[in-house]
């Protein structure tokens, strides 16, 4: 089968050709008909962490049709079913596994990071840490299902959304994600800030009132604090650099919350005393729970999102390493995704 292939940081992805994968005990392989490009490719591919071995096939957003079934699955998982599922071969038995977040299991390897993924044209999966889709979800909808599952999660960590002032620091497909789903959860008014002018305007289109360039918290708070008619309840930190939970706790009013989910794998440093000062709650989340991706399937079912217009490009193996170095430098693109079936 052809697939995308990393072999070295700073090396675009090659188009080869791999073998085909079969499905273990448990497990299907997938025709893959739609893969998400992710941010977490770009860092991956861009500087060694370790995570991604070389010869790996990324692509952890992905939806597909069963081709091949394994022994021991479920009898409802035959060819033909659409599907997507969290990227996560795990151990099934764990406290984590069994209550549906496979992402913090011990033995958990991360598909499309550890184990080829979704940039291929077949793939195997995990029936348990993955779902059967309805008919009526589209290939683009089910390939969003997991990036969009990011941002419910952090929306649902918060204590309650409903009727707050939300600032959310960062617009890349995570901030994007999260402003959504406050909006759809209830929110009051939803400030962003982003450095780029392009993704504040994207913000927009994901339920933000209002997108502010980032600036130094003492310069901006009187501008965030006049568009929102008071300071903001509730921060999502978005961007996962060091520096950006002091920030956070500058914007916060007494008694806010702040929902750490821009993923920094760096030290930070913040003065505990600060935090104190105005008694936060400080939140740090990761990923997503099963229960996420079934709740925002059933609601795609239900034709209650209307999320299409977060696919911004589509793209056959031809141009898809162009597409994904492209990505690199400030765009207007909030998912590019491969669609192995263009020729
Ligand atoms: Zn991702
Ligand atoms: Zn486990």
């Amino acid at each position: 089968m052809r697939a995308a292939v990393f072999h070295e940081p700073g090396t675009p992805l090659a188009i080869e050709n791999v073998d085909d994968p079969a499905p273990a005990e448990g497990q299907v392989v997938i025709a893959v008909k739609r893969c998400g490009i992710c941010g977490t490719d770009l860092h991956a591919t861009q500087e060694h962490d370790g995570l991604l071995l070389p010869g790996t096939v990324m692509g952890h957003e992905f939806a597909g049709e069963i081709v091949e079934v394994g022994a021991n699955c479920p009898s409802d998982w035959k060819p033909g079913r659409k599907v997507t599922g969290m990227p996560s071969l795990s151990c099934g038995r764990c406290l984590p596994c069994r209550t549906g977040k496979p992402m913090q299991c011990e033995s958990n390897i991360i598909v499309g990071l550890q184990q080829s993924g979704g940039f291929a044209e077949y793939m195997a999966l995990d029936t348990h840490n993955s779902l059967l889709l309805p008919d009526s979800v589209d290939w683009v909808e089910g390939a969003l299902i997991e990036p969009l599952a990011v941002g419910l999660h952090a929306v649902n960590m918060s204590a309650d959304i409903r009727g707050k002032r939300v600032l959310i620091l960062g617009a890349g497909p995570v901030g994007l994600a999260v402003s959504f789903w406050c909006r759809f959860m209830g929110a009051y008014h939803i400030t962003v800030t982003e450095p780029e002018a392009i993704r504040r305007e994207s913000a927009l289109q994901f339920g933000a009132d209002i997108g502010l360039a980032s600036g130094a918290p003492e310069a901006l708070l009187p501008e965030v604090e006049k568009a929102a008619g008071g300071m903001p309840d509730v921060i999502f930190e978005c961007v996962g650099v060091p520096g950006m939970i002091s920030e956070a706790i500058a914007y916060s009013r007494h008694g806010g919350e702040i929902i750490v989910v821009g993923f920094c794998a760096r030290p930070d440093t913040f003065v505990p005393a600060a935090a104190m000062m105005k008694e936060l709650s400080v939140r740090f989340v990761v990923a997503y729970d099963k229960a996420d991706f079934d709740m925002i399937a059933g609601l795609l079912a239900m034709d209650k999102l209307d999320v299409t217009h977060m696919c911004t490009g589509t793209v056959g193996f031809k141009d898809f390493s162009q597409a994904f170095e492209g990505l690199r430098t400030p765009n207007a693109h909030c998912k590019i995704m491969l669609d192995p079936g263009i020729t």
